[in-house]
């Protein structure tokens, strides 16, 4: 009897995973979608023949099939043979950003302009750094840590890293990255969480938006959620708020346009210089007194 058209889903397993987890490719980053391509094509042989078969993304599989410069099946053997080392926590992709007339990023409620790029905000050694080049926005840096210091998530250059405990979840699509944590998964204090919920009850009664960077618009990302832990400061952007606090100070900064509390920087920044060197920050460095200003 001849096999059904339809791949077994293990066969399917097997080649995922014999990819990497991502598609076959070893120049394409895509990790969230996969075809299998049968490199003897079905049509004429009709098996379903693990050897003979490989997983790749849909763009990938176009290429293979249709591409002005195809691949060719002796490439698709050799992508078979690579050896791939299988951690799933680990996860890598890239951002897009369409040229815009403007560039700019969006930061809960602050939107930051800049001819050049900018670091939107550090925290000692943590931070969200870009740069604009020809009326493109590139990720120079991001650099995020959990509370125990460990790496989680990086970008340069817009390719963006990312290393999770199991259990954290990872979304993606092109343009946006989700990761959302439980709030026992150790990305944001306790004092942390307690300290905003005086203003937003509501805040990680469950889970936690580690990170929630999105292409919006030609040349704009807007970050709507975001944590960085630094020793017994924490940063917070959730949703149309930024909190930063600081355990054992009385009160937190809150940056919003709900709360009414501060506007402590104005809404937009807008850098106007032509030095790269000299991009401009929000330093938020719980070891300098100075930029802590107890209200
Ligand atoms: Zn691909």
């Amino acid at each position: 009897m001849a096999e059904s058209r339809t791949v077994p889903p293990s066969k399917k397993r097997k080649l995922i995973k014999e990819a990497g987890n991502k598609c076959a490719n070893p120049g394409c980053p895509v990790t969230y979608r996969y075809e299998i391509h049968h490199i003897k094509d079905w049509a004429v042989y009709k098996v379903h023949n693990a050897d003979d078969m490989i997983a790749i993304c849909p763009t990938c599989h176009s290429y293979v099939h249709h591409g002005r410069l195809e691949i060719s099946d002796e490439k698709l053997y050799e992508w078979k043979k690579i050896k791939r080392i299988q951690d799933t926590n680990e996860k890598t992709d890239q951002i897009f950003i369409e040229k815009g007339t403007q560039s700019s990023m969006v930061i809960g409620p602050l939107t930051i302009k800049s001819k050049h790029g900018a670091i939107p905000f550090r925290m000692l050694d943590q931070l969200i750094e870009y740069r604009i080049e020809n009326g493109n926005l590139y990720f120079l840096n991001i650099k995020l840590k959990r509370s125990d210091g460990k790496d989680f998530f990086t970008a340069t250059h817009n390719i963006l890293e990312s290393d999770l405990p199991e259990g954290v979840s990872y979304d993606y699509y092109a343009g946006k990255v989700l990761i959302k944590a439980d709030v026992e998964d150790g990305f944001l204090p306790g004092w942390a969480i307690k300290e905003i919920r005086r203003f937003d009850p509501k805040f990680a009664t469950n889970e936690i938006t580690v990170l929630d960077m999105e292409v919006i618009d030609q040349g704009v990302v807007k970050i709507a959620g975001l944590v960085m832990v630094a020793g017994d400061a924490a940063l917070v952007v959730d949703k149309e708020e930024i909190y930063y606090v600081v355990k054992g100070k009385v009160r937190p900064w809150i940056f919003s346009e709900t709360i009414g509390k501060i506007p402590f920087f104005p809404r937009v920044v807008d850098y106007d210089g032509s030095n790269n060197n000299t991009i401009p920050y929000i330093d938020f460095n719980p070891l300098n007194t100075k930029s802590i200003k107890d209200k």
